[in-house]
């Protein structure tokens, strides 16, 4: 094979974008090549351009989370369970790879997610290695990539509207340990906290309260499955948790989800909680910065339960499919991603998300 394929490079931090001309690789047995339908611009594309994320090989091609057509098989290559993959098949593959399976982490610990080999397309391969990232016409997909078949009823755009968002929402609901009836909180209403509030209904929650803005995404959160929002312009945190204890009999809330990425919503989201609750952190990707919180006050004398959620596991993207394809009628995943831009407004799309203008732009790097 030897056309061209074109593709967005990160260079280095607080550097445009830029198109450059790939050749198209040769394909490993068991490998193949994705013709990309669409990809994302989220949030953790912000932080890569900021330079906030630690242990990135610039010049990198960004897209994380991204969906296509194969267009091209070596050998054969099949899906968790053995199915067949063929040339044609509309697929979706999971980002992380190389997670080796035989480490403490990934043995002992079992924490996969904390796996020293681990890569993620878009964030951790280098431009220089090949064809690892969304914003490019092909995609290389290594021996070894997890890849399964985009279900029917699943179109690209609701996809990589749930995206990255989803396969975070996914674990986030995993770690909450949600009960029938559970009252949440969740803080931030961007993709992941949107997921977050769509799927935490389907897991058992009683009533689903969000916290966020602006006005249009908290309208998304409604519309995603949330019972009642509060926003953040024109509150504080004080009249805001006098409106969570309103709304949840005046116990607070069984579980919060911190999906803000903000130091200052860590302080909030532990005075949200009831006694005896479960906080889970999800939004503190990157180090936004310490938190003032009273051990006493706010964890033993609660008898408050705290637990980090990190990446995402093979089971999360699997269970995001099939959420996608059994959910999709009701919740509509397709609307996060806001707006759709080819590779020359990659940096309009980054301009866009960087300013919270819109949840999440999406790729289409053939438009
Ligand atoms: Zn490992
Ligand atoms: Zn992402």
């Amino acid at each position: 094979m030897s056309r061209t394929v074109l593709a967005a490079v990160m260079p280095a931090p607080r550097v445009p974008v830029e198109i450059r001309e790939f050749r198209a690789p040769d394909l490993a047995p068991a490998s193949a090549l994705l013709r990309t339908a669409r990809s994302e611009v989220c949030g953790t594309d912000v932080h890569l351009w900021h330079g906030r994320l630690s242990g990135v090989p610039y010049p990198i091609i960004p897209g994380h989370v991204t969906t296509g057509t194969l267009d091209a098989v070596r050998g054969s290559i099949a899906d968790v369970d053995g199915r067949p993959l063929v040339e044609g098949d509309r697929i979706a593959f999971f980002d992380v790879h190389r997670t080796c399976g035989r480490c403490r982490a990934c043995t002992v610990n079992r924490a996969p997610t904390k796996c020293p080999s681990r890569k993620v397309y878009g964030i951790t391969d280098s431009a220089a290695d090949g064809l690892f990232g969304g914003w490019a016409q092909h995609v290389y997909l290594e021996p070894g990539v997890v890849l399964a078949k985009l279900p029917d009823a699943v179109s690209f755009e609701a996809y990589i509207g749930g995206g990255c968002g989803l396969l975070t929402a996914v674990h986030i609901v995993e770690r909450a340990e949600l009960e029938l009836g559970h009252t949440v909180v969740v803080q931030g209403a961007g993709a992941v906290g949107l997921s977050t509030a769509a799927l935490a209904r389907y897991a058992g929650a009683g009533r689903v309260i969000v916290i966020g803005g602006p006005a249009d995404r908290l309208a998304l959160a409604l519309e995603m499955g949330a019972d009642a929002t509060i926003p953040l312009d024109g509150t504080t945190p004080e009249s805001r948790r006098a409106r969570v204890l309103e709304l949840t009999d005046g116990q607070g809330a069984d579980v919060v989800i911190e999906a803000a990425g903000s130091a200052r919503a860590f302080e909030e989201g532990v005075l949200l909680a009831r006694d005896g609750g479960a906080y889970v952190i999800a939004g503190h990707y990157t180090n936004v910065g310490d938190s003032r919180i009273n051990a006493h006050e706010h964890i033993n004398r609660k008898h408050l339960e705290i637990r980090g959620c990190w990446g995402s596991e093979v089971r999360h993207f699997l269970r995001a499919l099939d959420a996608l394809a059994r959910y999709g009628r009701e919740v509509p995943w397709a609307r996060i991603g806001a707006r759709t831009y080819g590779l020359g407004e990659i940096n309009d799309a980054l301009a866009a998300a960087e300013s919270l203008a819109i949840p999440k732009a999406l790729v289409d790097p053939w438009r």
